[in-house]
């Protein structure tokens, strides 16, 4: 423990935000990370609980009372070993992890959590920085094959701890770059591209192959799925070719509106229309690149992917943005002797919505409206939650502008016929059927194939698919070799 008066004498320090009239302007990373003298402030604070609840917070189970001391004590390099030896890519968490971690910190009950996420992401920018990220080639190969299917950060991570274990690693994706929902979902103002392609550099170096445009399998011929590939291989050829195969392919299948108007131009989902401002920064063209521009926009879905769209939509300079929420609106204080440790319902404002947003909570869409063909509105009406039954409110119908409609309302499942292409079984959500267990985790019902991250727990977050691929590696080393020295 750095300071033992720390948390008494100390308040938390929030990162910086650039001003909203010059961060809209661009899509680059607006955060201002905390600097050398606020981070040690910041881990000073840490109280090193006999029980760290942080830790089991953390899906990657970050071991941050350690690296707290150690920043305090200006020992950055050694910060950066312990935050490294459970996590392959703090650079991604410590700039868009929610920080579960925060919520379960103890400090929480009845304070303010220590900034965790801050510190993490000081940590790994300096180690990128001090040049202390380097490829760590396994010094014996074991000569045997594993494909990686899906190159978002739970195939990266799997990816990489099995090349580290001496395996010969391919990550094919189907899209263009490599990256998953990090490259193409997650808007570059919240995570800069760069950070993924510096992983690519380390990770090639370490012996992975990437194999981008490749498909495996196929997708429904009606699928609104992104999917940029130029060549297939089937499910038979890469279990004919590899000694293991680990599906990754995330869970890409969007959440619809069945409502009237629904074929009316102008409503898309949120992935048709975020991928594209994405490879539009990377330096593409996009052909009839979706605008908001000069448009009332409504983004229907109240969570992270819609406040995403908002914020989108707002650097494209729409004439006004609202978003809307199917819930009430939550409180905005939750109830902390109620919820800690665990993650509370309150209401969450995103650096988005502080851009400019109206937000409209227990509203329901009935109808999408349009003139010649184009949306131009919709109807809508106020619902309340009675016994967890949702019921119109009569009255309360109107009919509110709208020129583009992006539908956020999450994802259903992976897309299913490539699970069907290996005969991997589902489970009653349409993912990926396999377990979790320290024992024959993450194996479906056909040998050698294993799955992890959102194919197999459903649309979630970095920090739990960068876990999942790591547990999911172990278990393809075991399956391989009989047993393994890879971290679960
Ligand atoms: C808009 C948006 C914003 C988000 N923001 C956050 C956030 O701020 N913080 C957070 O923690 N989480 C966020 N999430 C969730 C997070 O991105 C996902 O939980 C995470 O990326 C899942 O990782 P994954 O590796 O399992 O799958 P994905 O990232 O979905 O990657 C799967 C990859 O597999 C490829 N693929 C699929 N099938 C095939 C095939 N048959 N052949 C070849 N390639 C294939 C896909 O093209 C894709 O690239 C967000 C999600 C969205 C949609
Ligand atoms: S990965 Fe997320 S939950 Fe874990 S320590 Fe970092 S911010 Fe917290």
């Amino acid at each position: 423990m750095g300071k033992i008066t720390g948390f008494m004498e100390f308040g938390r320090i929030e990162e910086g935000y650039k001003p909203v009239a010059e961060r809209v302007k661009n899509y680059k990373e607006f955060v201002i990370g905390l600097d050398d003298a606020h981070s040690r402030i910041q881990a000073a604070r840490c109280m090193d609980c006999g029980t760290p609840f942080c830790s089991s917070g953390c899906p990657v189970n970050n071991i941050i009372p350690d690296f707290n001391d150690l920043v305090y004590r200006g020992d950055w390099k050694n910060a950066f070993a312990v935050l490294d030896s459970t996590n392959n890519f703090p650079e991604f968490t410590g700039r868009i992890c929610p920080a579960p971690c925060e919520a379960a910190c103890v400090l929480n009950i009845n304070d303010d959590a220590v900034g965790i996420k801050s510190i993490e992401h000081a940590i790994i920018d300096r180690a990128w920085a001090e040049g202390w990220v380097v490829p760590r080639v396994a010094v014996h190969k074991t000569g045997k094959k594993v494909a990686v299917v899906g190159s978002g950060p739970a195939g990266l991570a799997a990816a990489q701890q099995l090349a580290r274990a001496g395996h010969d690693v391919t990550l094919f994706e189907k899209n263009d770059r490599i990256g998953g929902l990090l490259r193409y979902g997650i808007p570059d103002f919240k995570m800069e591209k760069k950070h993924i392609d510096r992983r690519i550099g380390q990770m090639q170096k370490e012996g992975v192959t990437f194999r981008t445009g490749v498909m495996i399998g196929q997708l429904p011929k009606d699928s609104k799925v992104i999917n940029w590939a130029t060549a297939t291989i089937t499910p038979e050829q890469l279990q004919k070719d590899f000694d293991a195969v680990m599906l990754t392919g995330g869970a890409e299948q969007s959440r619809d509106l069945p409502v009237p108007g629904r074929d009316l131009d102008g409503i898309h989902f949120a992935m048709e229309f975020l991928p594209q401002q994405n490879k539009v920064n990377a330096g593409d063209k996009v052909k009839g690149q979706i605008s908001a521009a000069g448009k009332h926009v409504i983004v229907i879905g109240g969570g992270d992917t819609g406040s995403d769209c908002v914020g989108t939509s707002n650097r494209h300079g729409a004439a006004s943005v609202t978003q809307f929420e199917l819930l009430p609106q939550p409180p905005i204080e939750e109830n902390r002797p109620m919820t800690w440790p665990y993650w509370p319902i309150k209401l969450r404002t995103s650096s988005s919505h502080q851009e400019g947003c109206e937000r409209e909570f227990a509203i329901s869409t009935k109808a999408l409206v349009g003139d010649k063909g184009k949306v131009t509105g919709l109807t809508t009406v106020r619902v309340e939650w009675k016994d967890g039954k949702m019921l119109e409110v009569p009255g309360s119908e109107q009919t509110l502008r709208a020129d583009l409609v992006l539908l956020a309302m999450g994802f259903t499942a992976p897309v299913g016929s490539i699970l069907e292409g290996f005969g991997v079984e589902k489970d009653a959500r349409g993912n990926a059927r396999a377990g979790t267990e320290a024992v024959g985790g993450y194996a479906t019902n056909v040998p050698g194939v294993f799955a992890a991250g959102d194919m197999r727990r459903g649309q979630s977050l970095v920090v739990w698919a960068i876990r999942e691929g790591r547990q999911a590696a172990r278990a393809v080393d075991e399956f391989l070799m009989g047993f393994s020295e890879l971290p679960r």
